[in-house]
Formats: C-alpha cells, sequence, structure tokens
C-alpha cells in the first residue's frame, strides 16, 4: 500500500495514518515528525528548520524531499507506507513521483481529508500530544478520559506544539491554502485522488478509510501479486505467461485459487524469512556474549595474576630487609662484644705491670 495523506493541518491525518499503519502493517512517514526529531535531536538540519517550523511556515522543498526519501528508500517501506504531511507543494509531489518511479513503486492514491474551515481552526489549536509516548488528543473534540493524562501511557506532559500556537497556526493554513491546496487538481488529474469526509469520530472515519483502501488499493496488490507469479488479469478471463509468452488462458476461479496458493507462498516465504532473522540475531548476541565472558575471563585471570606477583615482591623485600636488619644487629654485638674483650686485655695488663713495678 503506497499512499499519502493530504488535507490542512489538524484535519486527523496524523492519527489517521497512525491506525492505518497499524491495520495493514506498513510505516508511517511524517515529514513533520521526522524534521521535529531532528529538532529535539539537535542535528544540524535540526537547527536549521527549528525557527521556520515554529513559525508554521514551510521548510524548502529539499529539505522536506530529502528528509522523507530516506524512509523511502528503507527496507521498512517494501510492503508500502502512508506519507503523512508529504508532498505538501507541486515540486514535492513531482520528486516524489519521480523518486518512487525510479524504484519502481508509484504512488496509488493520495486520500483527501475535506474539513471545514472553522473546525481546521480548532482542531489545530486545540491539539495535545504526549511529551513521553506521543499519543495524540484533542482538547474540543478527542480529550483524554482523565484531564490532562495520557491514556496510553500516563503521563501527565500533555503539552501544545509550539507551532500549534495561535499566529502559527494563521501561518500554517495560509501555507496551506497557498501550496498544498493545489495538489488536489495534482493527483486529481491522476485520477489517484479520493476524499474522505474528516469530520465525526475517529473510529467512524478510519472506516471509511479502510473501506477505500480495501476496494481500490487491495485488489490492485492482488494483481500485484497474479503478474508476481505470471498471471495477468484481462477482465473475466486470466492470461497464463510464460518467459514472455502467452500460453494458456484461465478462468477467473483458476487464477483466484492461483492467487490465494501465492499469498501463502508469499505469507511462507516472510515467515520463514522472519524466523531465519529470529535465529541470525540470537547468534549474534549468543556470541557476542559468549565473547563478553572469555574478556572477562581474561581480565580477572591477569588481575590475579599481576596480583600475585605484586605480593611476591612485597614479601621478597620485606624477607630482604628483614635479613639485612638482622645482619645488622649480630654485627653490631659482636662489635661490643669485641670493645668488651679488648678493654679487659687492656685492664689485665696494666695491673700485671703495676704488680712488676711493686
Ligand atoms: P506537520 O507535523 O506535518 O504539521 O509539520 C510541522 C511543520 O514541519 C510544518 O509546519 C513545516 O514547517 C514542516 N514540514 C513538515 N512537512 C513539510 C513538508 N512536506 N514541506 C515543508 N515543510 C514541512
Amino acid at each position: 500500500m503506497r499512499i499519502v495523506l493530504l488535507g490542512a493541518p489538524g484535519c486527523g491525518k496524523g492519527t489517521q495514518a497512525k491506525l492505518m499503519a497499524e491495520k495493514y502493517r506498513v510505516p508511517q512517514i511524517s515529514s513533520g515528525e521526522l524534521l521535529r526529531q531532528a529538532v529535539s535531536e539537535k542535528t544540524d538540519l535540526g537547527k536549521r528548520v527549528e525557527s521556520i517550523m515554529a513559525s508554521g511556515e514551510l521548510v524548502s522543498d529539499d529539505i522536506a524531499t530529502d528528509a522523507v526519501t530516506e524512509r523511502l528508500r528503507s527496507n521498512e517501506s517494501k510492503r508500502g507506507f502512508v506519507l503523512d504531511g508529504f508532498p505538501r507543494t507541486i515540486p514535492q509531489a513531482q520528486q516524489l513521483d519521480t523518486r518512487l518511479g525510479w524504484m519502481n513503486r508509484p504512488l496509488q492514491l493520495a486520500l483527501y481529508f475535506s474539513l471545514d474551515p472553522a473546525v481546521v481552526v480548532k482542531r489545530a489549536l486545540g491539539r495535545l500530544e504526549c511529551a513521553k509516548c506521543g499519543a495524540s488528543y484533542n482538547r474540543y473534540f478527542s480529550p483524554p478520559a482523565k484531564r490532562g493524562i495520557c491514556e496510553h501511557c500516563g503521563s501527565k506532559e500533555l503539552v501544545q506544539r509550539p507551532d500549534d500556537h495561535q499566529h502559527a497556526v494563521r501561518a500554517r493554513l495560509d501555507a496551506y491554502d497557498r501550496d498544498t491546496v493545489p495538489l488536489i487538481t495534482y493527483f486529481k488529474a491522476q485520477h489517484k485522488l479520493r476524499t474522505v469526509e474528516g469530520e465525526g469520530d475517529i473510529q467512524d472515519i478510519f472506516k471509511r478509510i479502510c473501506e477505500i483502501v480495501d476496494t481500490e488499493i487491495r485488489p490492485l496488490e492482488t494483481k500485484v501479486i497474479a503478474i508476481e507469479t505470471g498471471r495477468e488479469y484481462r477482465s473475466d478471463a486470466v492470461t497464463l505467461i510464460s518467459g514472455g509468452k502467452v500460453v494458456r488462458k484461465d478462468s477467473r476461479a483458476d487464477n483466484d485459487k492461483a492467487v490465494g496458493q501465492a499469498k501463502q507462498r508469499l505469507s511462507a516465504r516472510d515467515s520463514k524469512k522472519a524466523a531465519e532473522k529470529k535465529v541470525a540475531k540470537k547468534k549474534v548476541v549468543k556470541k557476542k556474549a559468549a565473547e563478553k565472558k572469555v574478556a572477562k575471563k581474561k581480565v580477572v585471570k591477569k588481575k590475579a595474576a599481576e596480583k600475585k606477583v605484586a605480593k611476591k615482591k612485597v614479601v621478597k623485600k620485606k624477607a630482604a630487609e628483614k635479613k639485612v636488619a638482622k645482619k645488622k644487629v649480630v654485627k653490631k654485638k659482636a662489635a661490643k662484644e669485641k670493645a668488651v674483650k679488648t678493654k679487659v686485655v687492656v685492664r689485665k695488663s696494666a695491673t700485671k705491670k703495676r704488680t712488676h713495678k711493686g
């Protein structure tokens, strides 16, 4: 499913994009969200666009296009995407068509949310967002059950975006009228425009969107699967193609059966791939844990060896010091004994001399 959502700021695109992404298992690519992320991460791009966004003006076409292109090219967008807030100008729409053309994945639908301008202003001014989990509410139309508390994560940080203040809202609505409204004609000319009534309960609007997607896009996807398996719809008959040549014409029932089988094969292939990915991830985790264990053991062993060497050194030093001290004591004692002995000898010889004279 490759779809863009068009509509005035506050028309509910973001809320519906989230629901669609969840139901159809495709990423929601929101240019506004990507730019806000750059601002909060204070990247170079974020610094460049921060004041423009806060004023409610549009950032340049190149910046907006580059911001979404990487996500469009990513693997997660292979099954499709819901583009929310992009394109917002004719040059952006042209760039999008060109880039999707390069990827061989053209846009399938542009869903336009029609809404009374008075409601649009109230919606934009009443918008609240959970600073923690990103859940959106509206002060006037869809407030949280408990005032000021997020129903999803319990956070008390329900905040108004800087560009949802009155003068910025005015600027955003002006930019919408001037630059984005012409896209309605652009997509109409491509026969891709579908309009959905943007007023009412969120779930009712979502139901209307699902009806459009399920009748307009899903059959197209079935057709793609049929072509992948070598079959192609031609009104009620189905042509079987092999090596570029028509080899058989099947009934519609046969084709539906083949498409069902192809779907099963594709889903089995997806599950197999997912299982392989899981096993590979487990292996990497296991290998890393083993490497960490070995590295830890090495460190412990090295530290123990160093401790042992240091201990040995201390013991050796102490023994040497003890030996030296002992030697000193012995030497001192011997010197003392010698001195005493000499004294006795001298005294004896003096006494002898005196007795001779006498
Ligand atoms: P949004 O969350 O879609 O309302 O976008 C918030 C702000 O981001 C806009 O007011 C613009 O300043 C900027 N922005 C988002 N998407 C685009 C775009 N496709 N082209 C230009 N500016 C954009």
